[in-house]
């Protein structure tokens, strides 16, 4: 009984059977940093760590079904999405979220994968920026994603980010953290944008290594500070810490 009142993270998101991204990833990471989850799954997906094979959404209904079964269930304080696949399901999963607005919400905007498969139908983005994004306390693009929301080519460098990050809480969004880490540079360096506010930079060293899941890792650990009722900065300051030791753990091959 005890556990219910413990702090929980519902992580509304995809299976990957490779485990290298998608809800294996959501766990492991929440669970490292001491916060329990409970889960609403988005769909089912066939994956090696080179190629998507196939790819198969829940029914929608489903989806906010298990997400308020989750909240009834335990004390959620904070939700992380990751892969919606479609309208639908997005549509059912903004309308969880205006039902419980006291708990933040954190927005990874998965589009497509590496390997090049879409992972939410294309018609569908402009529904994610409309109907879910105002009702996320933050959402985390990389470059492509941000590109792919605001219908640009990758911005070349922090301004042109920073514009398009602009364009995107002009739609509604409520902050966004613009993710550097396929930009070029020593430095990998993530912004954090607000509305009528400065940008805030947090950044490390880049490290020469590539790891899959690190955009669902990242969200996670910030969704996980943030259930433990810190701030956003300091929740994303924390994140982005953690994903970097992940990465220099990996590069030191010990994973
Ligand atoms: N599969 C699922 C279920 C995901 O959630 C994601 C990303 O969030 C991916 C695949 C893509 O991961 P990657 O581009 O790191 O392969």
């Amino acid at each position: 009984m005890a556990l219910r009142r413990e702090a929980h993270v519902l992580l509304v998101s995809g299976s990957d059977s490779s485990g290298g991204a998608g809800i294996a990833r959501d766990i492991e990471t929440i669970s490292s940093l001491g916060v329990r989850t409970c889960l609403a799954v988005t769909a089912l997906t066939v994956q090696t760590h080179e190629t998507v094979m196939a790819v198969h959404p829940s029914q929608p209904d489903l989806v906010a079904d298990q997400m308020r079964a989750a909240l009834q269930a335990n004390n959620v304080t904070a939700i992380k999405i990751g892969m919606l696949a479609t309208a639908e399901i997005m549509a059912g999963v903004a309308a969880v979220l205006r039902e419980n607005p006291q708990v933040p919400a954190v927005l990874d905007p998965v589009l497509v994968s590496t390997s090049g498969r879409a992972l939410l139908e294309t018609d569908a983005i402009a529904a994610m920026k409309r109907d879910l994004m105002p009702f996320c306390r933050l959402v985390t693009p990389n470059l492509f994603e941000l590109a792919l929301l605001v219908g640009a080519e990758p911005a070349a460098n922090e301004s042109d980010a920073v514009r398009q990050g602009r364009k995107l809480l002009a739609a509604g969004a409520q902050a966004l953290l613009i993710k550097g880490g396929h930009a070029a540079g020593p430095r990998s360096t993530d912004i954090l944008l607000h509305f009528d506010q400065e940008p805030i930079r947090f950044d490390t060293p880049r490290l020469s290594v590539s790891m899959r899941g690190t955009g669902c890792m990242l969200a996670s650990a910030i969704a996980a500070h943030l259930a433990n009722a810190r701030s956003l900065e300091d929740s994303v300051r924390e994140g982005k810490l953690f994903a970097f030791k992940r990465l220099q753990k990996n590069a030191a091959g010990r994973n």
